[in-house]
């Protein structure tokens, strides 16, 4: 999947951090670093953290369509 992080709309927040660890990292006080394309493994956590931005600074296009529970046939 592709992330990108809007960093002048970030405000160092961390709330994407706590929600993807494996994807985010804060560097010193404010300092966002991040993997830009991170594997689907985590996905849910990536979810998670465009949710959890305050800002609104992520966004995530991911690979494959998610999975739905039941198909309409
Ligand atoms: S949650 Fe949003 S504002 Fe906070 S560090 Fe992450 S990208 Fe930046």
């Amino acid at each position: 999947m592709k992330v990108v992080v809007d960093l002048n709309r970030c405000q160092g927040y961390g709330q994407c951090v706590y929600a993807a660890p494996k994807v985010f990292q804060l560097k010193g006080s404010e300092i966002l670093a991040y993997d830009p394309a991170p594997s689907d493994q985590w996905r849910d956590e990536v979810e998670r953290a465009v949710h959890a931005c305050p800002v609104r600074a992520i966004s995530a296009e991911f690979d494959n369509p998610p999975v739905e529970s039941a198909s309409t046939e």
